[in-house]
């Protein structure tokens, strides 16, 4: 059976494909479960896209569900912008919004199923004598050892005793973390999670959805797999550091009356370069004011993408290729950011801006003439038409596109040299004008009115063409660059006492006021993205006000993807 949009099979496809085949499953139901404790980020973008990706190619469902087990970290809020970042990535999970806590009741029903069964006693140890009684793993050389572990005196306690005491803990008789529930299955099982592990704790604390009608929390192991079997949901796909869960998965599910059981498939998380993933240290970023919000341009959130200017398609793009394995690898942050050059340069107009303007009096220009000349919005699809910029006689270029003493490399414009103005005229330089310091404050030039439009009708070349803007028709704007936020490919990677945040790139934003825009910017809207001719791709940002805009710069135009891939020889 092939799926249905031909996407390129993984082992996670094949295994589905397989599982329709044998009958174990005669439909598919995927969902992505994030906890709603912090922002999204491009991680999360690998997990939602694969399951809604597969639960479309195999016709089947999508669902969303919040795993808010753990109130004291988890708020509406967060809720509410994951909701907005899975839309906007283009998951539809159509009317199948699902929260853990919606279970609460089915989950304390199980698991007083499971003390019936004399599966599950109530414990007094305290969170660290429960771990300290599981004991842990010892490496010794290739060897992983794991010593049993200590049952707790607690264990044997009788059904009508647990019954009783569990009944209490969720009456609230009990002061916060003095009792767990736990699982009786083995605690001497090689695997440290099948040691009795806790199903519930009891937490006194206010939840964004049930409130204080709870002080029974159940775990993460405990309410998974449930939460799973009831929703339907047919392949339960998660990363990595969920595989040494799965024989907890299954022994809940093949000890409960569970209406439908499913099966948990893992796959390796995605890393990229110069970044940190985790919503924890994402979290403390946050927090400790490193960046502006969660949707600072810098991060890897989606609200930061999206605000720097990426686009969902870009994303998907970038999800697609780095694909699905069963081994971990770190994505190049280049390939990230050659998806949103590939991407933008189809759809975002061309227009000309420049950035650390330098003034340029056309001396030979008539006083108070305008001429608006036709700019194409886009040399590689005609479609997307043509706008018009004005010139005059004084215009601005860009600071570094003039030397005065230039090294035989630079063909910008230098005392003596003519170049092209874009859509223009040549112009030549004839003057350089300093202030006291010596500061270069504005050049004067000649313009060959033969060279309307940009050719010299003698046949005579130029080696490079400006951008520009018209002194008199510009507006203003501030202008946001970005880069990486940390200065090593693995920022995680420390030694011994230090902190990561030593890592932090203090480049990582530099922000320019008084950038002149060609006037046709004039009213652009949050989330509007361009290319600035020469200069890279730039979105605008929330923070424009009326005659005052602000664009965040999204990428630059130079692709370094192209080189690595060279280099890796793919
Ligand atoms: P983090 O460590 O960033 O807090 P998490 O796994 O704790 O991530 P959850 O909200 O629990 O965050 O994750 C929701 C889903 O997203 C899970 O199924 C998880 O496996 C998946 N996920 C999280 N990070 C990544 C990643 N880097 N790559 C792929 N999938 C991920
Ligand atoms: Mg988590």
């Amino acid at each position: 059976m092939a799926t249905r949009t031909g996407e390129p099979r993984d082992f996670i496809r094949e295994i589905i494909i397989e599982d329709l085949r044998s009958g174990r499953y005669e439909r598919v139901h995927t969902r992505f479960p994030p906890e709603p404790n912090g922002y999204l980020h491009i991680g999360h973008a690998k997990s939602v896209l694969l399951n809604y990706w597969i639960a479309k190619e195999f016709g089947g469902k999508f669902n969303l569900r919040f795993d808010n087990t753990n109130p004291e970290k988890e708020s509406a809020e967060y809720v509410e912008a994951i909701k907005r970042d899975v839309r906007w990535l283009g998951a539809d999970w159509e009317d199948r919004e699902f929260y853990a806590s919606d279970y609460f009741e089915q989950l304390y029903e199980w698991a007083e199923y499971l003390i019936k069964q004399g599966k599950a006693y109530v414990d007094d140890l305290s969170p660290e004598e429960v771990s300290e009684y599981r004991g842990k793993a010892i490496i010794k050389g290739d060897e992983v050892l794991t010593p049993p572990g200590k049952e707790s005196p607690y264990r044997n306690r009788s059904v009508e005793e647990n019954l009783d005491l569990f009944r209490r803990m969720r009456a609230g008789e009990f002061p916060e973390g003095s009792k767990t529930l736990r699982a009786k299955i083995d605690m001497s099982h090689p695997n440290l999670n099948m040691r009795d592990p806790v199903m519930y704790r009891i937490i006194y604390a206010s939840h964004h959805r049930t409130g204080s009608k709870w002080c029974l929390y159940p775990t993460y192991d405990w309410a998974h797999g449930q939460s799973d079997a009831i929703e339907g949901i047919t392949h339960s796909i998660c990363t990595r550091e969920f595989e040494v869960h799965r024989p907890l998965y299954e022994w809940f599910l093949g000890n409960l009356p569970v209406p439908h059981k499913p099966r948990q498939i893992e796959f390796a998380r995605l890393n990229l370069t110069y970044t940190v993933m985790s919503k924890r240290l994402l979290l403390r970023l946050v927090q400790e004011g490193h960046v502006k919000g969660w949707d600072d341009p810098r991060l890897p959130t989606l609200a930061g993408m999206r605000r720097r200017g990426y686009t969902p398609e870009a994303i998907q793009e970038f999800i697609r290729r780095v694909g699905v394995s069963k081994t971990e690898s770190i994505v190049e942050y280049e390939l990230l950011e050659h998806c949103v050059r590939d991407d933008l340069n189809k759809r975002a107009p061309r227009r000309m801006a420049v950035l650390e303007p330098l003034r340029v009096v056309i001396t030979n220009y008539p006083d108070g003439q305008v001429e608006w000349f036709e700019a194409l919005n886009n040399p590689e699809d005609p479609s997307a038409g043509t706008r018009k910029v004005p010139f005059s006689k004084v215009i601005y270029i860009e600071r570094e596109d003039f030397m005065e003493e230039p090294p035989p490399e630079f063909f910008r414009l230098a005392p003596g040299r003519e170049v092209r103005l874009r859509y223009a005229y040549f112009i030549r330089c004839d003057e350089v004008i300093k202030d006291k310091d010596g500061k270069i404050v504005e050049l004067r030039c000649t313009y060959d009115p033969a060279t309307r439009g940009g050719e010299a009708p003698d046949g005579r070349k130029v080696k490079a063409t400006l951008h520009w803007v018209s002194a008199a028709h510009a507006i203003e704007a501030e202008v946001r660059l970005y880069d990486r936020l940390f200065t090593k490919p693995d920022p995680l990677d420390v030694p011994e006492g230090h902190d990561w945040l030593e890592n932090l790139n203090p480049n990582s934003l530099v922000v320019l006021q008084g950038c002149k825009l060609e006037p046709s910017l004039e009213g652009a809207e949050p989330g509007e993205r361009f290319q600035f001719e020469r200069k890279g791709y730039f979105c605008v940002d929330p923070d424009s006000r009326p005659g005052r805009l602000v664009f965040n710069r999204t990428a630059t135009l130079r692709d370094t993807w192209q080189k690595i891939k060279r280099k890796q020889g793919k």
